[in-house]
């Protein structure tokens, strides 16, 4: 029998920024087409910040400090209990690759959790490489806690740069049997294109997004409704409920 028939052991998940919509975390490209008022080649791109460091240090402040008004959601506490109940059971591996930078999916308490496009409560430093947790502005120059340089920027994966944990997604995605995708528009790679691997792979595959995404005819089912209401409930399904 194939693995598209049988009840999955071994899930992976992809989110993007449709999972924090309903936090109040607006997503990447709004009915604008631009994110929080920004142009999107102006504030994520290694280009932009060596243009202008005051603005794009001043933006990703802004965001990191958005992050104490907001809460997770019911999928984000949907997806942590999945984690816990997941190993609980001994049923298979798990692991949640989130695209997102805010921290909703760790405070709901996800656990088996990398975050592909870094994460805004960390800064880079440029000097010595190092990546410390940080919680507060980046601009004015802040010293480096490890070599003192005013050299660190957001540890956040730009446009035209290298996504983290590419050869654990990658082995994990070769080991799974079931690929879901939650909020993402599949439009920004290599996310975008994790579900011709899990396909590859011999994975079934589920999309869960508000409207059809990019890739929406690569996946064997898609869902489309608003992340809190259908991740819960198919939760409730893999779980058995
Ligand atoms: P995106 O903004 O390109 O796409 C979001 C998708 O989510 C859209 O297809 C939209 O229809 C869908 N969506 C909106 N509301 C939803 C809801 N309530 N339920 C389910 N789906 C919903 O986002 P992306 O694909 O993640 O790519 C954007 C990039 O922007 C990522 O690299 C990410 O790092 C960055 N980003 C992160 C955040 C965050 O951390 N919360 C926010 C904005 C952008
Ligand atoms: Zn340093």
């Amino acid at each position: 029998m194939s693995a598209r028939n049988v009840a999955p052991r071994n899930i992976v998940i992809l989110t993007g920024a449709g999972v924090s919509a309903e936090s109040g975390v607006p997503t990447f490209r709004g009915p604008d087409g631009l994110w929080e008022g920004h142009r999107v080649e102006d504030v994520a791109t290694p280009e932009a910040f060596a243009r202008n460091p005051a603005l794009v240090q001043r933006f990703y402040d802004d965001r990191r400090a958005a992050l104490s008004r907001v809460e997770p959601n019911a999928a984000h506490r949907a997806l942590a209990r999945l984690d816990t109940e997941w190993a609980a059971a001994s049923r298979g591996d798990l692991l949640l690759i989130t695209q997102n930078v805010d921290n909703l999916h760790e405070r709901a308490g996800s656990t088996r959790l990398l975050h592909m496009h870094g994460e805004l409560q960390r800064a880079l430093c440029t000097g010595c490489g190092a990546a410390p947790g940080w919680q507060g502005a980046l601009s004015g120059g802040p010293p480096c806690p490890c070599c003192g340089a005013a050299k660190l920027r957001p540890d956040i994966v730009w446009f035209g740069e290298m996504p983290y944990h590419m050869d654990a997604i990658a082995a994990a995605i070769d080991a799974c049997d079931l690929f879901v995708s939650i909020g993402t528009s599949g439009a920004v790679y290599p996310a975008a294109g994790f579900v011709a691997w899990a396909r590859d792979a011999g994975a079934r595959t589920l999309e869960i997004n508000l409207d059809p995404s990019a890739g929406t005819a690569m996946f064997d089912e898609a869902r489309h409704g608003p992340a809190g209401t259908l991740v819960p409930l198919w939760v409730d399904e893999v779980l058995g409920r």
